[in-house]
């Protein structure tokens, strides 16, 4: 008898090599190297991935250059582009519980969580189809009657896209669909952790049959396919999300050749809870931020605040709620907190419970079941009595680890909240609107929510400042990223010219 579970297995089995796409094709990588894609929950071999070389990675970007020099893509119709595009997202939406199963499976995040984060990419594509064809329009300048000035919106030219497997498809639809829907082509290196969704993502813009070389994926590590990305010199732009070493590093590597870099970069975000907060909700939001896609996210809330009168109450409140949380396989429906990405990964956010102890901080967590043994499980944990200074408060730990420590007062909270070095999200929960949007103004992120989790609409400006990153995605600030802005100057009369040598 097939359980219903194996009978989902069978129908989105995995290829059992995944190759490189370049130029339109599915190709071995150099020398046939590969790398061994992992389960996290039973930490068994999935498939095996191309290994993109140095080679491999100048092999896609010339074919990028090709397309942008000498191909249709930024030629064509802007309405003829747009069927692209608008194409890419219907063929996302069929294959939605494909990518989502899949995604579980690669990254141990649970499906119930992958399923509606793939549900919103192909929104992503008709998003910026859309701004594309409201947006493609210059200013215009009247220069006394002597000049008309305007402006136009040009690709910037061969985009390579490099992306974390913490929310892959999302991030790499994220990063894609604006590169593609200006006109640019692109080399997308997804994290070696994570290729099978950016797989598919070949096999969709396969399907939906754009020129050859627009779009191209090199699979491999950082420091040799990514690195080669960085440093080519026929590549214009970088669209970097990962840990804000890397970024730095990328920055650092891209100033040769001078390219536009964004960066997204982590997070180590507060959640401040005054005592007028609506308890229940400011509770539900607190749980759900740090411990959804099993605490490796970018904007989770890993340092609660809370204000000291009410701490016995929510601390108590909260580890009620954190013991229940549902630990599992990641395809199981039910799950809530599925395993880490890998076992280094396990292992880094384990120390971190050590390292809370030598801190004298109290570590609230749970053995992990038997038949859970085998996977990277980190139990959902509470570090309680902590304090700002501390590695556990200032570190992001990308795990299932909430830091919890108390303020006094308004100006305490904010002290607290800015005294660190990253700026990527901030959460403010109290039901005196003043006071909250007073908060909001003065903790130093890019991104505040007030009396919300973290629901965002594709138009706001997505982004971090300090050591969170630079510049913004999203909207049309990710579509000014993508374009170069040009100023043109005709003149419309007899403007005087100096007369050098005459
Ligand atoms: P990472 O920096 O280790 O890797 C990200 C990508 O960069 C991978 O594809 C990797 O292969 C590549 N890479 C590594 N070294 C490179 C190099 N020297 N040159 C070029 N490319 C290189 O990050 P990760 O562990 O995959 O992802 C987790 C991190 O991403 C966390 O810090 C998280 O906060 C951050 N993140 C930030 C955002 C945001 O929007 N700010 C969103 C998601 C994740």
């Amino acid at each position: 008898m097939v359980s219903s579970r194996e009978k989902v297995a069978l129908k989105h089995e995995t290829q059992d090599n995944i190759l490189l796409y370049i130029n339109g094709e599915f190709i071995s990588a150099t020398g046939n190297k590969t790398i061994i894609n992992m389960n996290p929950f039973t930490n068994e071999r999935i498939n095996e991935v191309a290994e993109g070389q140095v080679e491999d990675i100048n092999k896609a970007v010339a074919a990028a250059r090709e397309a942008f020099d000498h191909g249709p893509w930024k030629t064509m119709k802007l309405t003829k582009r747009m069927e692209y595009i608008y194409r890419i997202a219907d063929l996302i939406d069929e294959e939605v519980e494909r990518i989502a199963y899949l995604e579980a499976l690669d990254t141990g995040l649970p499906i119930s969580q992958t399923k509606k984060m793939v549900s919103r990419a192909s929104e992503n594509f008709r998003f910026y189809a859309r701004m594309v064809e409201s947006r493609l329009v210059g200013d215009a300048y009247q220069v006394d009657d002597e000049f008309i000035n305007y402006t136009i919106n040009t690709p910037v030219g061969v985009a390579g896209l490099i992306t974390p497997w913490n929310a892959p498809f999302m991030l790499e639809t994220w990063k894609v669909a604006p590169a593609l829907a200006t006109g640019n082509t692109v080399v997308l290196k997804p994290a070696e952790l994570s290729p099978l969704s950016a797989n598919l993502l070949a096999e969709i813009i396969h399907r939906a049959d754009l020129p050859k070389g627009v779009f191209n994926v090199v699979h491999g590590y950082g420091e040799t396919a990514g690195d080669a990305l960085v440093k080519h010199p026929d590549v214009q732009l970088i669209s970097f999300t990962g840990e804000t070493k890397t970024g730095s590093t990328i920055i650092k590597n891209s100033a040769d050749t001078l390219k536009s870099c964004s960066m997204e970069l982590g997070g180590k975000s507060p959640i401040i809870v005054f005592d007028d907060a609506d308890f229940d909700r400011a509770m539900d939001a607190c749980v759900w931020g740090i411990y959804s896609f099993n605490g490796e996210r970018c904007t989770a809330n890993s340092r609660l605040f809370v204000q000291e009168s009410i701490k016995d109450e929510f601390v108590d409140a909260l580890k009620k709620r954190v013991a229940k949380i549902k630990m599992g396989d990641p395809l199981e429906a039910a799950t809530e907190v599925g395993p880490l990405i890998d076992k280094g990964h396990y292992q880094k956010v384990k120390s971190y419970l050590d390292i809370a102890k030598e801190e004298g901080a109290e570590v609230i967590t749970a053995d992990i079941p038997e038949e859970m043994a085998k996977g990277n499980f980190v139990a959902p944990t509470l570090l309680l009595n902590a304090e700002n200074h501390m590695r556990i408060a200032q570190e992001e730990i990308f795990g299932p680890v909430l830091t919890v420590m108390t303020f006094k007062d308004e100006e305490e909270a904010i002290k607290l909240a800015n005294d660190i070095n990253y700026g990527l999200a901030g959460y403010v929960w109290t039901n005196d609107i003043k006071r909250g949007h007073r908060v909001a103004h003065k903790v130093e992120a890019g991104m505040l929510w007030v009396n919300a989790q973290n629901v965002r609409d594709l138009r706001t400006p997505f982004g971090g400042s300090k050591y969170s990153g630079i510049g913004r995605e999203g909207g049309h600030y990710g579509f000014e990223f993508y374009t170069e802005q040009k100023i043109i100057h005709v003149s419309i009369a007899e403007h005087h010219i100096q007369q050098f040598g005459k």
